[in-house]
């Protein structure tokens, strides 16, 4: 068992747009309804909740008319706007059912580097937080963008969550994508292949494992999960990857259910 894991205070929870949107481009409201009510419930009970949310993208695809994702980034960048809103439109919608009151902070890669403006965006979501407001956190996918000597981009919403649970010192960083965890070989590719349940150390071995992303909507890949994973690790924090098809999967891993991949460092015992 995870004993460990009933005490987690403050946890972030990432969720893959492969989770928000089903392959036909639509969106998975039933899934979406269910985090609402675990967040809100995790909430209720008293732990303080943030939500990294991706989907900007796919939701304003749905919301255009657009099939295919298209190349140019000014126009991805036009889509992720109309998105932004409609996403935050639908959850608001679902939190409301439950009488949770969420916000929405759009964060670029510049302002957590800098020491001042960092320090801003943790006063700004611990005072959230202390508000019992959930923050749907996402990337500014509207105006970032890597210049030479001014990155704005955090790459993907693995590294954003990553981030935002270590600034934020989260106890646990839940990160809920469309496989039941890290397998030794893609389980697309190799239907043998194994899950691991627990990793403690990230070494090259584990990621040459890593493959790219299983649907045309997912971005990173398992190769920027285990990225965000060592960063979780190098900080002595722990997270665990998990399937989000059913968002309530984190009622169990709370409960120390051995679902998914867990990585924590070694002195998280495990008894
Ligand atoms: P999300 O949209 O949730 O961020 P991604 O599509 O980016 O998800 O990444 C998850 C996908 O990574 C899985 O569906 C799987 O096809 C692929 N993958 C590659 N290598 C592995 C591995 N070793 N273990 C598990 N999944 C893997």
């Amino acid at each position: 068992m995870r004993e460990f894991l009933k005490e987690v205070q403050r946890i972030v929870v990432k969720i893959g747009t492969s989770s928000l949107i089903y392959p036909n481009g639509n969106i998975n409201l039933a899934g979406i309804d269910q985090l609402a009510f675990v967040l809100t419930d995790l909430r209720n009970q008293g732990k303080e909740v943030v939500l990294v949310s991706s989907g900007a993208v796919g939701v304003g695809m749905n919301k255009l008319h657009i099939g295919q994702r298209p190349a140019e980034i000014p126009k991805q960048q036009a889509i992720a706007a109309v998105g932004q809103a409609e996403l935050m439109n639908i959850y608001n919608q679902r939190f409301s059912t439950y009488s949770q009151q969420t916000a929405q902070v759009l964060l670029t890669r510049d302002i957590v580097e800098y020491p001042e403006s960092r320090k801003n965006v943790i006063n700004t979501l611990e005072e959230l937080l202390f508000m019992e407001v959930i923050p749907i956190i996402n990337e500014n996918d509207t105006v970032a963008v890597d210049e030479l000597d001014h990155l704005t981009k955090f790459g993907d919403n693995d590294q954003l969550s990553a981030i935002v649970a270590q600034i934020l010192k989260a106890d646990l960083l839940i990160m809920l994508s469309d496989i039941d965890g890290f397998y030794s070989e893609n389980p697309a590719v190799n239907p043998q292949a194994e899950r691991y349940t627990r990793i403690t150390e990230i070494d090259e071995n584990l990621m040459a494992q890593a493959g790219g992303s299983g649907s045309s909507f997912g971005t990173g890949g398992m190769h920027s999960k285990l990225k965000a994973a060592k960063r979780i690790l190098a900080n002595e924090q722990a997270m665990i990857l998990a399937n989000g098809r059913k968002p309530s999967i984190i009622f169990d891993l709370l409960a120390g259910k051995e679902y998914g991949t867990l990585f924590a460092p070694e002195q998280l015992e495990e008894d």
